[in-house]
């Protein structure tokens, strides 16, 4: 793991440049919305054109993103004659990655190859979701500037995945593979030889493996199910006696909870209930930023909702939760940003569990009064207010900002 240094030739950075009152008018303008700052002042309500808006209580950049942006921002004023490079998008949001290209910060590629081309006086910032332990070591050998921008919640769960790790417990993590975070995650175990891992990205998977440690199995169609989500080496029949669960910080908070349910109930019926305290840990590692805004989302089922807008890029797993969650009152409408709306019959969205953009037709009949708004932890005010402006003026109402100020 790199160290902080406090000597001339610090290389790695965690806490900020103390630019912040520098940066702070860029980051106004590119992500601030009036029609937002409105609505907070204004019990998170706008009324206009007929239409009712109600803006989830907790919604949009999150602590760990606000911090992750606002540091990248204060790496370009900090090296502006370094070369400085993203090791892939530093939040999931299509709109904030454009900023910093525009900005001058290159992406790496993906690959093996990533990190070919980058030396000594490079600047690599490390995303908020962190990267593979043995990336981390990569980047110390070859002597780059690292600014570390992994959030705190993330760290936290490496923590509890380190602790198991340390103590011969297999770490199973409720998370999606394939995300940044989770792979990062899990490659924590890496730092200790003979220390193994399971990702379950569902209760679906969760069941599998729970009928796995109850009664045992096919190990030849669990290998395959899994193949993709087990650390080298893994044996069911060895590596599920002692486990602990850890979630990617984004999942679905109540499915976190059903699936330690899960685990604890299959523990204790496969060894005993005496025995669970030393065979199955569990800690809740959803980020309280993540259980904030499914709250939140929660708390506008009884609103009378007619539609229900998620802004947010489709790789944000928060952002495909709020959707889930939004779906099961109202209609729901996940979108990547304001443009997504392309007219007021036709909108470019991803329904609630799916993979693929659609575009549906009809999607803003005359009878919706009531809309409800939220977004995922990595997107910005002005998508919100622009996704608001829009709606209004299908409505025949141009000019929202103008009816903000005259409050
Ligand atoms: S969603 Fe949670 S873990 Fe992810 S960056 Fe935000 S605060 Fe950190």
């Amino acid at each position: 793991m790199l160290q902080s240094t406090t000597c001339m030739e610090q290389t790695y950075f965690q806490k900020g440049f103390g630019l912040r009152s520098e940066i702070r008018p860029q980051l106004r303008e590119n992500y601030r919305s009036e029609i937002v700052d409105f609505m907070r002042a204004n019990d998170h309500r706008l009324e206009a054109g007929g239409l009712t808006f109600l803006l989830a209580m907790e919604f949009g950049f999150c602590y760990g993103v606000e911090r992750a942006v606002e540091y990248a921002y204060e790496t370009v004023t900090k090296f502006p004659n370094h070369r400085i490079f993203l090791t892939g998008e530093i939040i999931h949001n299509p709109h904030v990655n454009n900023k910093l290209c525009r900005m001058g910060i290159r992406f790496l590629p993906c690959g093996v190859n990533k990190y070919d081309d980058v030396g000594r006086d490079d600047v690599i910032v490390i995303p908020a979701f962190g990267i593979p332990a043995v990336e981390i070591e990569l980047l110390a050998k070859k002597g780059c500037i690292v600014v570390d921008t992994t959030c705190g919640s993330v760290l936290n769960v490496w923590k509890n995945v380190e602790r198991y790790a340390r103590g011969g417990i297999t770490s199973v993590v409720h998370g999606k593979f394939e995300h940044e975070e989770t792979e990062a995650t899990f490659s924590r175990t890496s730092l200790f030889p003979g220390a193994h891992y399971l990702i379950i990205r569902d209760k679906r998977e969760a069941a599998i493996v729970c009928s796995y440690i109850e009664k045992g199995g096919d190990k030849p169609e669990f290998m395959e199910r899994f193949r993709k989500s087990i650390s080298a080496g893994f044996d069911p029949d060895l590596h599920l006696q002692r486990i602990g669960l850890a979630n990617q910080t984004t999942m679905l908070s109540s499915e976190s909870l059903q699936i330690a349910e899960m685990l604890g109930v299959a523990m204790s019926k496969r060894y005993s209930p005496e025995e669970l305290t030393d065979r199955f840990f569990s800690f809740d590692t959803i980020c309280s930023a993540t259980q904030d805004r499914q709250d939140a989302v929660e708390k506008l089922r009884h609103s009378n909702i007619d539609l229900m807008m998620v802004i947010g890029g489709y790789l944000s797993s928060n952002t495909n939760n709020l959707t889930k969650i939004a779906a099961t009152f109202a209609p729901a409408f996940h979108i990547q940003e304001a443009a997504s709306i392309l007219d007021a019959d036709s909108i470019r969205h991803k329904p609630a569990g799916e993979k693929e953009e659609v575009v549906t037709r009809g999607w803003f009949p005359q009878s919706a009064r009531i809309i409800g708004i939220t977004a995922g932890a990595s997107t910005p005010n002005n998508q919100i207010g622009e996704t608001i402006e829009r709606m209004v003026a299908f409505r025949g109402t141009i000019d929202l900002v103008t009816i903000i100020g005259a409050h």
